[in-house]
């Protein structure tokens, strides 16, 4: 792959956002490995190998390794031949040597051919509205147009996750913006494909999210252009519905208070149209979808 040569253009072209409002730098490279310890070590995602990352040895070395590593070049044919598939050919036969072999092909197929297994999604009751004041918040756009219906896992703690909507809306469709989402500040956590959560000002334009309908049915979308602005925000505490209290978990979300963001809605019976509640028409007692999320 090319990505090993492009390092150093990859690494100034991804940007953050800093407490202190300036752009700072997170490689892509951190796609491929995951911290160990004190941050001081990493391993190689696609190979198991064990690599110093301390914050003065760069990330030049981690690069080469991906460039020669076996499982991540693995992962690639398997996806190229997968995306191949999407076009025409009926079949793909590929060899496997390890059991993660099989784990990396299923991890394609999910990004590939789109929606793949269901989300158990919850119930929960709103318990509490109050606007407060502006924050940093962040709009995803993504490289995929949303179903009505459709959003992102968000919220203040990662245990629990609210299905956020997107600006799809039905009744305007000049106004409709199927692929943005009003996502909520930096400091709130987002589900992603591969079952974690990051802070909303951890993602990166390239970057994969998990998209999440009424029904839990999840599909994998990239991140297209990502935009933080001061807006006005208001905060919703919900509870979910268990009969036994020891099961109750109470969350919490900070969105923007504007007529376009909304939560995805429990399916009612009686009610087959009633998919979203805008957050500027939300009352004490309305039901949304959330997920517990279990680390
Ligand atoms: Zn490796």
């Amino acid at each position: 792959m090319s990505q090993a040569n492009n390092g150093a253009d990859l690494d100034a072209s991804a940007s953050g956002i800093s407490s202190s409002g300036s752009k700072r730098k997170r490689s892509f490279v951190w796609d491929h490995f995951t911290k160990l310890d004190n941050a001081e070590k990493c391993v190689c995602d696609h190979c198991g190998r064990i690599y110093t990352c301390n914050s003065t040895c760069g990330t030049g070395h981690l690069w080469r390794h991906l460039d020669r590593c076996e499982g991540h070049k693995k992962g690639n044919v398997s996806q190229e031949a997968l995306q191949t598939l999407n076009l025409g050919h009926t079949g793909v036969r590929i060899k496997v040597e390890e059991l993660r072999d099989i784990h990396e092909v299923k991890d394609c197929l999910r990004k590939t051919k789109g929606m793949t297994d269901q989300l158990a999604l919850t119930k929960a009751t709103i318990t509490r509205t109050q606007l407060v004041s502006a924050g940093d918040h962040v709009c995803l756009d993504l490289c995929s147009l949303m179903k009505h219906g459709e959003g992102l896992l968000v919220g203040t703690y990662s245990g629990g996750l609210f299905l956020v909507h997107s600006e799809h809306s039905e009744s305007n469709p000049s106004a409709s913006r199927p692929f943005r989402v009003h996502a909520g500040p930096v400091h709130a956590h987002i589900a992603l494909p591969d079952g974690k959560t990051c802070y909303l000002s951890e993602l990166q334009e390239g970057k994969d999210v998990m998209l999440v309908n009424q029904n839990g049915m999840r599909r994998t979308a990239m991140i297209g252009r990502i935009e933080i602005e001061s807006q006005p925000l208001i905060l919703v505490e919900a509870m979910t519905l268990e009969e036994s209290n020891i099961h109750q978990k109470s969350m919490s979300i900070f969105l923007q208070n504007a007529g376009t963001v909304g939560f995805v809605t429990p399916h009612e019976e009686n009610n087959p149209l009633k998919i979203v509640i805008p957050v500027t028409s939300l009352k004490v007692g309305d039901e949304v979808l959330v997920r517990l999320h279990s680390e």
